[in-house]
């Protein structure tokens, strides 16, 4: 195993079976050797601090049916809101003066009748904080869309691809919805000037660990700029509500084996991560994540994001949690970043 590790690490490649025996290996010393491995690479490109980006749920209106996510079209349960031009302008002088100098703006997927909205939003966030960066969520969308946000000001784009595998693809979204366009719209992000970001769920129903290791191998060829990485959780007003949820030690393990793949990628220790274990979000960082998105949203609608249930969203998540944030990083060697945080693989 250590030789596996060893070669991914000097060469950021291995072959499919490689990988797979990297998943299923059972040998805890070859385990703490993998995070510990990825922990340097990390430090030897970040040093031991991590950046952070100040999450706002802009909606949870969404014109998509994904069968695992809570804030899917077909869940009548959810009360639906969007926030106000205002109240996202408030939110970011908040994230700025708490020192935030990375805005996330995520949410549902629109219709394109909106996307002025947004191009004139993340045009005023630029105007006023133009030292700032801006990544977008907002799902899929026409390249001209996505042009029209990069001409915004708009700098980064996170789009999952969700799963590499056209069967898995087909189980977990509706039908219209497939791969090829998910791909589609990853290769116009990255030929606009985004840093771009994909990834996956970990544990999601019906995965394989051969899946897993397709998306590995589909990101190691993509390199993306970010990786958005995070156990499944059921959320119980899916179809999906029964499966259990993925676990917080697989995605350890992932991250550190795409730290060691792509060593200058933006890894996120996701909110999934803490939702699912107390320490989770530390867990991330000591395989090799080097950024938290604490969630900036107002109090009030954060409870109304569900994309899964019990979603931590308080405390260390919080924006407004930062110290709590600072003092556990301290606990293990490592501190808040507020730099922008941009790619060293940046394309612009
Ligand atoms: N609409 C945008 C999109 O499709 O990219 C952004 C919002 S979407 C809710 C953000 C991510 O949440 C998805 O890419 C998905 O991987 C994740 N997600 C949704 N439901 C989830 C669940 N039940 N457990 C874990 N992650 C989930």
């Amino acid at each position: 195993m250590k030789e596996l590790i060893d070669q991914l690490r000097d060469t950021g490649h291995l072959p499919a079976e490689g990988f797979f025996a990297l998943l299923t290996m059972r040998d805890r010393e070859a385990e703490a050797y993998l995070m510990e491995q990825a922990r340097q690479v990390a430090v030897q490109h970040f040093g031991k601090g991590i950046y952070v980006r100040g999450l706002i749920e802009l909606s949870n209106v969404c014109r998509n049916d994904c069968l695992y996510c809570g804030i899917r079209r077909s869940n009548g349960r959810v009360e639906r809101y969007t926030l106000t031009r205002e109240q996202v302008m408030n939110c970011c002088e908040q994230g700025y003066e708490i020192g935030f100098r990375t805005i996330v703006l995520q949410g549902g997927e629109w219709g394109e009748e909106r996307s002025q909205w947004i191009a004139d939003l993340v045009a005023e966030v630029k105007q006023r904080w133009p030292e700032c960066a801006i990544t977008l969520s907002l799902g899929e969308h026409p390249r001209e869309t996505y042009a029209l946000w990069r001409q915004a000001g708009a700098d980064r784009y996170l789009l999952r691809h969700e799963t590499h595998n056209e069967r898995l693809y087909s189980l977990l979204h509706p039908r219209g919805m497939t791969i090829e366009h998910r791909l589609q719209c990853l290769d116009w992000l990255q030929e606009l000037g985004f840093q771009v970001g994909a990834g996956f769920m970990v544990g999601a129903p019906f995965q394989s660990l051969r899946s897993i290791v397709e998306d590995i191998q589909f990101l190691v060829a993509f390199r993306p700029q970010m990786i958005g990485i995070g156990p499944f959780i059921p959320q119980h007003d899916t179809p999906l509500a029964r499966f259990p949820a993925g676990t917080v030690e697989m995605t350890a393990r992932i991250y550190a084996i795409l730290r060691l793949a792509l060593p200058q990628a933006l890894i996120p220790s996701t909110t999934a991560m803490a939702t699912l274990a107390p320490g989770g979000r530390l867990r991330g960082i000591l395989a090799g994540a080097n950024v938290v998105m604490p969630n900036l949203s107002p109090v009030e609608s954060r409870a109304k994001y569900s994309l899964y249930d019990n979603k931590a969203s308080l405390g260390a998540e919080s924006a407004q949690g930062v110290m709590q944030l600072s003092r556990e990083l301290a606990t293990i060697g490592y501190s808040i970043d507020w730099s922008r945080g941009d790619s060293p693989l940046c394309p612009s």
